[in-house]
């Protein structure tokens, strides 16, 4: 019988719901368990491909194409669990599949209500991922107790476990306890209204994690306990890591989490293994090297806009020994104040994806100083992209030349839209979506990266790269290193006479995880890490230490 663990939070959001549940299922893992994991997003969207990065972060893509919340990052990055279309369901999809039901005819003679008709619907999305070869599957609600959207989704959760036994069921609830410094005191009233809350609906969390800025003592324990019903062990305490969030898990294995989970469960495990944890945290804390690495785009100030981006980054220090300061810089103040004087220190310079025109001349200024300066360069998405536009006006003089994304009658379009993208109108779902085959050049940089021929990777994006212009540019020295397998769409561009400049079609930052850096940012990294020690007043610096 497979058990669940249902993850709410409340007081605020942004508590780290998503961190939270990937860390518990990453703790489950290393006792062995097999854990699905699973997000229900109270938004009306389809999904969170049309909205802006100001509004929901990144948007995380899987292997099968779904475009999803950036909460399965975290997912992916901590455990194993395989995601796919039914790790991420929202209030759209769940009302767009009860009224196509019903103009089927599938509910005739009744009225579709909420309940059942749409709280069966999100249990149905929640047994999906329960099986037998499946222990544990673990579901997060978005959003936060009290919000009007997250009901029929807090009612479906609860009617669960009267349909498979209270005793299969855990309910976990993320709170905040807030520092007042004037009365220089941790409150715990915002936790005992939220859990009310809950309870009102007929939900009694078995665990409390309370997330704080400093350490509970025995009394606030003692009080939350008392005053949401729970025994003193459960209330866990998630204090903040300023240090890094992949010390997260670890803390909440010393607060005794796993073991109560398991114990609440009745799932027979060993002790779980972090070794290979404990060994990143480790690393992360023991640089041998300090490198800069600037991110240039147009979502610079919104932290979670290039979320797998800075995290990937992180994971390829973590393999280099490296610390790596990002600097998060706007595109449009390279355009204003000229890459000179911003990019100048920096060990290396990585263009993420986007749309829209915004900001595109900046990430063309940044892309070459980078060419031209020998700095090392990852281009991803529209980062490579605008390296193409950027090779074909300042290398090939082409003058003018754009993507039509950007300029519609530019005389050289050396990118433009995907052949199969021209008779596409409705926007959500319809870019070239999820896990891609690209074929590899044998004598290339990034062949060097992966050490395989073949590599699958995850797409997002309607324009490509124009075939017209290969030629011209392996002439000037920018080749095509990686296509579809019947070599008919570019994926990889480099330039073999530069220290590191690669840039892909695709998203690698998708498939980086902590404990297995990514190979292309791997690479990228340990180009900067060689570019800062071949630094004059590095190299000075160790002529007088020897
Ligand atoms: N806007 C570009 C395209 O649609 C790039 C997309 C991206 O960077 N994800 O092709």
């Amino acid at each position: 019988m497979t058990k669940h663990i249902f993850v709410t939070g409340g007081v605020v959001s942004s508590l780290g719901k998503g961190l939270t549940s990937a860390s518990i299922g990453m703790l489950l893992e290393r006792r062995g368990l097999a854990v699905r994991m699973q997000k229900l997003d109270p938004y009306i969207n389809v999904d969170p491909g049309t909205m802006s990065p100001y509004q929901h972060g990144e948007v995380y893509v899987l292997d099968d194409g779904s475009e999803t919340d950036l909460d399965l990052g975290h997912y992916e990055r901590f455990t194993s669990s395989p995601l796919s279309r039914d790790s991420n369901y929202t209030t759209g999809q769940i009302y767009q599949s009860v009224i196509n039901k019903e103009r089927k005819g599938v509910y005739l003679g009744q009225t579709v209500q909420v309940i059942p008709h749409i709280t069966d619907e999100i249990k149905a999305c929640i047994s999906k991922l329960a099986g037998a070869e499946v222990d544990v599957v673990i579901t997060e609600i978005g959003g936060t107790v009290g919000d009007i959207e997250s009901q029929p989704f807090l009612e479906a959760i609860r009617q669960f476990s009267r349909d498979v036994g209270a005793e299969n069921c855990l309910y976990i609830h993320l709170t905040l306890i807030p520092y007042l410094k004037a009365a220089d005191e941790l409150k715990t009233k915002p936790t005992q209204h939220s859990v009310g809350q809950l309870r009102q609906i007929g939900i009694q969390p078995d665990i409390l994690i309370c997330r704080t800025e400093r350490s509970l003592g025995k009394d606030e324990c003692a009080k939350i306990a008392l005053f949401c019903n729970v025994p003193v062990e459960a209330v866990i305490e998630e204090k903040d890591k300023d240090f890094s969030i992949y010390e997260v898990p670890l803390s909440l294995v010393d607060h005794g989490l796993d073991a109560l989970i398991v114990k609440r469960l009745g799932l027979k495990t060993g002790e779980p293994d972090l070794s290979a944890w404990r060994d990143l945290v480790h690393r992360l804390r023991n640089p041998e090297h300090e490198i800069s690495i600037a991110v240039v785009g147009k979502y610079a100030e919104h932290r979670d806009a290039y979320k797998s981006i800075y995290e990937a980054l992180d994971h390829a220090g973590i393999s280099n020994r490296a610390q790596v300061r990002v600097q998060r810089i706007h595109s449009q103040a390279v355009q204003r104040e000229g890459a000179d004087r911003l990019l100048a220190g920096v060990d290396g310079i990585l263009v993420p994806g986007g749309f829209g025109e915004r900001g595109i001349e900046g990430k063309v200024d940044a892309i070459r100083f980078a060419r031209q300066r020998g700095l090392p360069f990852l281009g991803i998405c529209l980062g490579m992209q605008c390296a193409v536009v950027e090779f074909a006006r300042n290398v090939l003089r082409l003058e003018g030349a754009n993507s039509t994304e950007f300029n519609k009658d530019t005389p050289h379009p050396v990118i433009c839209l995907l052949n199969e993208q021209r008779a596409i109108t409705d926007k959500g779902g319809t870019m070239r979506l999820g896990a891609q085959t690209t074929r590899l050049d044998a004598a290339s940089r990034s062949m060097a990266c992966y050490g395989a021929d073949s590599i699958r990777e995850r797409h997002r994006h309607r324009y490509e790269f124009n075939n017209f212009y290969r030629e011209q540019f392996a002439a000037q020295g920018m080749n095509v290193t990686g296509t579809s397998p019947d070599g008919g769409l570019v994926e990889i561009i480099e330039i073999p006479d530069h220290p590191w400049f690669v840039a892909v079609q695709f998203h690698p930052e998708f498939k980086s995880q902590p404990t297995r850096s990514h190979p292309l940012f791997h690479g990228f990294i340990g180009a900067a890490v060689r570019r800062h020690s071949q630094r004059p007043e590095r190299i000075a610096q160790a002529e007088e230490t020897t």
